[in-house]
């Protein structure tokens, strides 16, 4: 009885849908044979080549998906022009572990402060480090479960998000929601307690989250799940988007004129 030969290797890495290993077998049998490789090394180093290139395109994948804005980092984080973001509680952050305890983050602070740039950071390095994620704004998000309730889904696509290692929920607060709005964003943040983590903006603090969500009661809930296991960070200072523009001030010629009512511009 003859053992294998390695003839049917195209074949079988082909099935294992294994190209990283399809592209180095012959070099890496070559070296081996050379060097005097142990046969666990010879599978190591091609396993390895196949894990690696999976990561990253993984990686790429979750990124793609989880559908930000604009993709952000933590290394081009200006932290010198925003000192309240305190680097080494974020970068404490960046481990991760907050996720595997199903604990929440949360940025506030006024417009500009980088609170959607860290949301972003943190959330890519999750994508990174293989977790899901999905990313999109209190009324995206409103909008979103607004629709499944209406198809009477909303059970399944709030069990469907448990699949998610994080959500990122940007811009609470930058619209009053109408109470079935703060209903559903609600029912969100309870369906994730202890389940799941969130990433949480908002430009106002917590103390007028009952103005926002139209209801003292619905917002006191929230609040108390959303921060029972949460980092807060809040963020002050002047807004890096007018910083960027050197002075600080925006000049009158900047600004885009507000559009005229009625039927004149159509
Ligand atoms: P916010 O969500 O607080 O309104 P953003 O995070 O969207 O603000 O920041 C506005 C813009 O300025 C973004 O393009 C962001 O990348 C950039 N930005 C804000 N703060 C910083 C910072 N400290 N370093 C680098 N870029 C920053
Ligand atoms: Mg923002």
């Amino acid at each position: 009885m003859s053992g294998p030969t390695g003839e049917r290797l195209p074949y079988l890495v082909a099935k294992m849908k294994a190209p990283r290993i399809a592209e180095r077998l012959l070099v890496t049998a070559e070296r081996a044979r050379a060097e005097g490789w142990a046969y666990e090394q010879f599978l190591e180093a091609l396993l390895e080549a196949e894990g690696f290139a999976r990561d990253a395109s993984g990686a790429r994948q979750r990124i793609r998906a989880a559908g930000f804005p604009a993709l952000k980092s933590l290394e081009d984080f200006d932290w010198a022009a925003q000192p309240s973001a305190e680097r080494p509680l974020v970068e404490h952050l960046a481990q991760l572990t907050w996720i595997s305890e199903a604990a929440n983050v949360c940025f506030l602070g006024p417009p500009g402060t980088g609170k959607t740039h860290l949301a972003i950071a943190l959330a890519m390095r999750a994508c990174h480090a293989g977790h899901r994620v999905a990313f999109a704004t209190a009324a995206d998000w409103v909008a979103r479960l607004e629709a499944a309730q209406q198809r009477n889904t909303l059970e399944a696509e709030l069990r469907r998000l448990e699949r998610y290692g994080v959500l990122v929920v940007d811009e609470v607060g930058y619209l009053p929601l109408e109470r079935q709005a703060a209903n559903l964003l609600f029912a969100l943040v309870a369906r994730r307690y202890e389940r799941g983590s969130m990433i949480i903006t908002s430009n106002r603090g917590f103390e007028q989250w009952g103005e926002i969500l139209g209801d003292a009661m619905v917002a006191a809930a929230l609040i108390d799940r959303l921060v029972h296991h949460a980092t807060m960070i809040g963020l002050k200072g002047k807004s890096y988007r007018l910083r960027e523009r050197g002075t600080g001030i925006v000049p009158a010629a900047q600004i885009p004129a507000p559009p005229t009512p009625g039927p004149a511009r159509t």
